[in-house]
């Protein structure tokens, strides 16, 4: 039996919006995709704005009843304690998250985050019943030496050992070198990698696990290309990073089969 996968487009906004701009764009964004009348069976959308926006939107997301997930961009390994900075994934579900961000390139390049970091992360987000949206990615020169696939897969197994992916995971496969650059991959090349990774959870999970998990693309996205990626039958969507900052190019980037005609 074919299993079908709704497509998910995910904001990324890294350290941008404080939380009255996080309100106003989560309100205007609602407001751009009912007048034109997006169906949410085409695309799920989340956003992913800074820990101290995410009460606001809680607030607007459920006060309005609007279909927009969201989640936090990063979760402490550990449940509470003196941990200085850092956001436990009970506080996440707490405010109704549903997401949760997790390896993506600037923690592990940046903040230093090990597979075992990513590991430990992927166990405390199950443990709070959030659904992880697990980064794996290979940089300019991994992609030299070792081909796409080699790294993002041996990060993908690295960050599912021991975990149970039928608890709810979401893929995000991010070349290192096409975040922020301009120079998307190409949808072969996401393809390519996306069936990798399916391949291997098929290996860890099982296949009924392997073919309803979604496994987005993510590196330069916008919506002069995300239907391009959309194409590939392994490629469930997008995490958008740049381009989910505006409102315009996000809401297009979601609307991405009426508005390319996919
Ligand atoms: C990201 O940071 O996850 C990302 C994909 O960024 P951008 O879309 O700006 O390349």
């Amino acid at each position: 039996m074919a299993v079908s996968r709704t497509p998910f487009i995910a904001g990324n906004w890294k350290m941008n919006l404080d939380h009255l701009q996080a309100i106003a764009f989560v309100q205007k964004l609602a407001w751009s995709l009912a007048d034109a009348k997006h169906d949410f069976a085409d695309a799920e959308v989340a956003v992913f704005p800074p820990f101290t926006d995410i009460r606001s939107v809680q607030t607007l997301v459920s006060a309005d009843d609007l279909p927009i997930a969201y989640g936090g961009q990063d979760l402490s390994q550990h449940d509470s304690g003196a941990y200085t900075g850092e956001v436990s994934g009970a506080f996440l579900a707490k405010l109704d998250c549903r997401y949760v961000i997790i390896g993506h390139s600037e923690r592990r390049t940046l903040h230093g985050e090990s597979d075992a970091d990513v590991n430990a992360k992927v166990k405390a987000a199950h443990r709070h019943g959030l659904i992880p949206v697990l980064c794996v990615g290979e940089t300019a020169d991994d992609l030299e030496q070792h081909g796409a696939s080699a790294v993002p897969v041996a990060q993908l197994r690295a960050a599912l050992d021991g975990v149970d992916a039928g608890k709810g995971l979401v893929v995000a496969y991010e070349p290192v070198w096409a975040i922020g650059s301009g120079k998307a991959a190409t949808p072969e090349q996401a393809q390519q990698v996306a069936a990798a990774l399916r391949a291997v959870l098929g290996e860890i999970a099982g296949d009924e696990v392997a073919a309803s998990t979604r496994i987005l693309y993510g590196g330069s996205v916008k919506a002069a290309n995300i239907a391009s990626f959309l194409r590939e039958p392994d490629v469930d969507g997008a995490l958008v990073g740049g381009a989910s900052l505006d409102l315009d190019e996000f809401s297009s980037i979601v609307r991405f089969k009426k508005h390319v005609g996919a």
